[in-house]
């Protein structure tokens, strides 16, 4: 079964389309959260971003890029938080790789990717240091 946005994707279900090419697309969220949030995909369904090929990251970001102060300027925002939920323990709900941008304004009342957070770790410098040395090995 598609996800509903590769269903988008298709032309199958409609969205308010703000950007399209060979690769990606972006269109308004149905629920959102600030005006103009905005979600950023590739066409073609990968679950997570661990899943997504290098070329089709590339593209994917050039669309964030470009559509980052379209949306920004469309709604006259502050700021803007921009973000994938990369998994379902991160709360990802549609499992077809999205990128938020959601427009930012003083005041409002949100939070940044610091307040996503749970209980914060206690770790000791060899922990870290340990953490660290594993990920650069395996970048
Ligand atoms: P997630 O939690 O997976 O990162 O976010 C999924 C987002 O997709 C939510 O913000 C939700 O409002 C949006 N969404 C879910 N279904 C639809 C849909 O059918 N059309 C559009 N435009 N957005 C959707």
């Amino acid at each position: 079964m598609p996800t509903i946005f590769s269903q988008i994707a298709a032309g199958e279900i409609p969205a308010r389309v703000v950007y399209e090419d060979e690769t990606t697309m972006a269109f308004l969220d149905a629920t959102p959260l600030a005006p103009g949030h905005t979600l950023v995909i590739p066409k073609d369904e990968y679950p997570r971003l661990n899943d997504v090929p290098a070329d089709v990251a590339s593209e994917l970001y050039a669309t964030i890029h470009q559509l980052v102060p379209a949306v920004e300027a469309a709604v006259d925002a502050d700021a803007s938080t921009v973000a994938f939920n990369n998994g379902e323990a991160a709360g990802q709900e549609v499992p077809h790789v999205h990128c938020h941008i959601l427009p930012r304004f003083e005041g409002d009342g949100g939070s940044n990717v610091h307040g996503i957070a749970g209980d914060l770790p206690d770790l000791s410098e060899d922990e870290l240091d340990s953490i660290a040395e594993d990920i650069e090995s395996r970048a």
